[in-house]
This record gives C-alpha cells, structure tokens and sequence, in this order.
C-alpha cells in the first residue's frame, strides 16, 4: 500500500492509499474505528452532587468527552500486571472541583484535572452540567484504555470514511463545447482552455454524474480506479490522525498475521 497525503488540517487528515482492493480499505476503515485503543472516563465516584443533573447521566457525559491518549505509558487494562483491577499503568484519575456562588455556573470539561499531564481533555470548552446558585460538584473520575468494540466513547476517530478514485474523460470528438459542464459540475472540475474543455482536481469530483446528463451521450465518462481510494480520517483529538492511521495498520497486520498462523494449524 502507497500512501500520498492530499491534505492535512488540525484533526482532519485525507490520504490517497493505491494498490489496494475495496475489502483491504474497508477493514482498514472498521480497524480505525473498533480496535485502534482511546482512553475515556469509565468510571466515576460521584462524591457530591447537587446539581439538578443526575449523577448517571453526569457519568455518560464524562465518558464521552475525547481525552488526549498516551498509547505508549498506558496498557490495555486486560493486557495489564494488574489484571483489570487497575493501577497505574492502566488508569489516569481525574477530579472535579466546582461550585457556584451568587451567580450560576457552567462546569466544562476544562475544569477536569488530570493527574497525568500527558493525558488532559482534548476540547476543554464541552459543557458538562450548569450549577445553579451554591450547588456543588465534587467528582472523581478513573479513566482508561479502551477500544470502539466495547463502547464507542473510546474511538478515536470522530469520521473515518473512503472513496472511490474518479477518473473523468472528456470525448473531444462527441464535446460540442457548450460549456454545459462547467456551469453545473457542484465541485468545478471542468474548465474551458481555449476551445477544448479540460478537467482539474479531479480528486474532488464526487461522482454524481451531472455533467453526463447534461452533455453529449458519450462526450464524459466517469469512471473509477478499482486499486486506489480516497480516504478522510478525522480524529476526536485522542491522538494524532497519522497516530491512527498507523497503528490501524499495524492491528490489522497482527490480526491477519494470527489470523494465518491459526489457518496453518488446521
Ligand atoms: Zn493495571
């Protein structure tokens, strides 16, 4: 697999990986989502709470807020010395101090604070809960390692989507210039050079066929490479979308590596 980096901006990162097949993109894609690993809050001591919201849907709340992860400090709790009971290694606590005074309050996720500086909300501006006059929150909060096959607050990735490569051709013969295509193609790939209609950032073209209903029969074809695909891949801030990218690959060359090794067996 060759990977060419189209574009990349703060979480969003879109890539063009060639010399693979549909099944090899799409289990890339379920592997970003379901089994590359995110630390989110799992458990919550509610050790004061007087707000008007209930201590279970506080909890749900937290967990879903995206923490930035540090894969290489933390182990998955069930690969852990501990077991799964939870130690160090495995678990990040965080607390939650607020209350509000004369005047109401909204608690944001930026007012967790972790005991390890490495792993810290990604977004510190999400709205947890409002506290109206004197009430009180007081939260602690266990965080660890998980991955979208137990629950989704621990995906990485907010979309991770691909596409197929359009090819656009231009029939010269059957174009009789009428310009129709550029005028209603949505993503502007067509332009006139000269009096020969050309087409530009073909990568954007979305496939939807209007300028072959609009020109010619025969004068545009669209078409697609059955080796190559477009994919977006955008993170929650847990980690880096290369970080994902990566490890996505790394998981699926393990599982297909056990995956043969078991096949050998039988
Ligand atoms: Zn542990």
């Amino acid at each position: 697999m060759e990977i060419t980096i189209i574009h990349r901006q703060d979480d969003v990162i879109h890539f063009l990986a060639e010399g693979i097949n549909v099944s090899f993109a799409n289990a890339l894609r379920r592997t970003m989502l379901t089994r590359v690993p995110a630390m989110a809050i799992d458990e919550v001591l509610v050790l004061e709470n007087t707000s008007v919201m209930y201590d279970e849907i506080l909890a749900h709340r937290m967990g879903l807020v995206p923490l930035v992860t540090d894969l290489e400090s933390y182990n998955l709790p069930q690969d852990c010395d501990c077991e799964g009971k939870g130690c160090s290694l495995c678990q990040c606590t965080l607390t939650l101090e607020k209350e509000a005074g004369s005047e109401e309050v909204v608690v944001y996720s930026g007012d967790l604070t972790s005991q390890d500086p490495k792993v810290t909300v990604a977004s510190d501006k999400i709205p947890l809960v409002k506290l109206a006059q004197n009430q009180r929150l007081i939260i602690e909060a266990y965080a660890r390692l998980g991955t979208g096959l137990e629950n989704a607050k621990f995906q990485p990735v907010s979309t991770v989507s691909y596409k197929y490569v359009p090819i656009v051709e231009v029939e010269e013969s059957k174009c009789t210039k009428c310009e129709a295509c550029v005028e209603v193609c949505p993503k502007k790939i067509f332009k006139i050079n000269g009096d020969v209609i050309t087409t530009q950032s073909t990568l954007d073209c979305s496939m939807c066929e209007i300028c072959v209903q609009e020109c010619e029969p025969g004068a545009i074809t669209i078409g697609s490479k059955n080796d190559a695909f477009l994919f977006k891949v955008e993170s929650t801030g847990a980690l880096s979308p290369e970080t994902i990218v990566e490890k996505a690959s790394e998981i699926l060359k393990e599982r297909v590596r056990v995956a043969l090794d078991f096949a050998g067996t039988l």
